[in-house]
């Protein structure tokens, strides 16, 4: 193989269409759980917007299936080993593939409040990103469950699309005066008593229970998720990461570690589908650089 993906999301198809095209032998091996699998549409991008994520996938798929130098496997890579430049990868059925290049499309883990309710609710009623769901819960009664700086950001955004908006710190609320002015002037409510649990009919938030017995009704919870990369294939390889754990890349999706690249949310940069579809393309094209170089 000339290149293996790991991943094969948006950010992981993306790059093999690249390659593929470039008669570069490329594998992509994908455990199947894209981080947006647990929405029904994904928005905003170009030609695509509201579409089911699966969906989108099954195009990407399909469209690669005439490239004969691209082959799609089901599978969980569980070790990446390097020796002198060859990488074996290795899959959960045991089975092994050797490359030069390896390309790390993981994505990233939301971890949610510890709520109870909230699980179920999660990419239905629930969200994390207002460019991805904002428009469709306009004029709705929202909440923010989150604190500080990170409710102070998201409250700014959502407010531009409802005006029924409240915040639940969850524990005391950790804004400056200057903050707290501003969510005041903007009539949004904070409120720090603890929840208890998030009520709903199906998928469908309908209120929010608090521990001291009151509820506040609504339909819609923007959360703030604590983001993890899914598996510790950077860390076995030895790639350089941020303070959050995001794997740092240059302009061309390439890590520290020379012959491993990386693409897509796990770089810890505007998660949105466009942007890993991007990065995906801009890591194929410097895979490919970088094997002509070496070949001339
Ligand atoms: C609830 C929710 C809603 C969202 N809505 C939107 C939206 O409306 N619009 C938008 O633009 N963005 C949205 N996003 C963000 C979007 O989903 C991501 O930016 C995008 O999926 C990132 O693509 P990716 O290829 O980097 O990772 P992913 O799509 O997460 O794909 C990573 C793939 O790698 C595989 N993988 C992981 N580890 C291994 C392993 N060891 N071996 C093999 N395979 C492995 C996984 O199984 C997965 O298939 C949403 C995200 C969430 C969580």
């Amino acid at each position: 193989m000339d290149v293996i993906i790991i991943g094969g999301g948006v950010s992981g198809l993306s790059a093999a269409m690249y390659l593929g095209r470039f008669r570069r032998q490329v594998l992509v091996v994908d455990g199947g759980k894209p981080a947006n699998r647990f929405t029904h549409a994904s928005h905003s991008f170009f030609t695509r917007d509201g579409i089911a994520p699966g969906e989108l996938l099954a195009i990407g798929r399909e469209q690669l299936a005439k490239y004969d130098t691209v082959e799609l496997k089901n599978g969980e890579v569980t070790s990446i080993v390097e020796d002198a430049g060859r990488f074996t990868v290795t899959l959960a059925d045991g089975s092994q593939y050797q490359t030069g290049k390896v390309l790390l499309a993981t994505g990233l883990k939301d971890g949610l409040p510890a709520i109870a309710g909230i699980e179920p609710l999660w990419g239905k009623s629930v969200f994390s990103c207002p460019f991805c769901d904002g428009w469709e819960h306009r004029d709705q009664p929202v909440v923010i469950v989150a604190n500080a700086e990170a409710a102070f950001h998201v409250a700014k955004l959502l407010r531009v699309l409802t005006a029924d908006l409240v915040i639940c710190t969850n524990e005391p609320a950790e804004f400056d005066a200057e903050q707290a002015a501003k969510l005041k002037e903007h009539g949004i409510r904070v409120i720090e008593t603890p929840i208890a649990r998030f009520d709903a009919e199906g998928e469908q938030l309908t209120q929010i229970v608090f521990k001291d017995g009151s509820v506040l009704p609504r339909t819609t919870a923007f959360i703030r998720t604590w983001l993890m990369q899914p598996n510790s294939l950077a860390e076995l390889l030895g790639c350089e990461t941020d303070e959050h754990d995001m794997i740092t890349i240059d302009s061309g999706g390439r890590t520290s570690v020379k012959g491993v690249y990386a693409a897509g949310d796990l770089t810890g940069q505007a998660r949105q589908v466009v942007n890993a579809t991007h990065q995906g393309a801009w890591a194929g094209i410097a895979i490919n650089n970088d094997l002509i170089a070496e070949q001339w």
